[in-house]
């Protein structure tokens, strides 16, 4: 499984998140190219080791374990992985 930032994250990349994973899999970081043109940020499915680390440190509560993103959101599961061009 994995961990997916759905819409509250959109115009928000506060990026509290990026610093606590352990793994580096959150992006695109402040400091990657892209960052100003991603209307969010992503995790990236193959690296998310299941941590939980970054979803008490969302300021606006944008990040779920895939069995618990909202209904309405779902699509924001492949979203994430697409990103990445998965
Ligand atoms: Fe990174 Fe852990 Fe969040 Fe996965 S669950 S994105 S490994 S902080």
């Amino acid at each position: 499984m994995a961990y997916t930032i759905a819409e509250p994250c959109i115009g928000t990349k506060d990026t509290a998140c990026v610093d606590v994973c352990p793994v580096d899999c959150i992006h695109p970081r402040k400091d990657e190219a892209g960052f100003a043109e991603a209307v969010q940020l992503y995790i990236d499915p193959d690296t998310c080791i299941d941590c939980g680390a970054c979803e008490p440190a969302c300021p606006v509560q944008a990040i779920f374990p895939n069995d618990g993103v909202p209904e309405k959101w779902q699509t924001f599961i492949a979203g994430n992985a697409t990103y990445f061009g998965k």
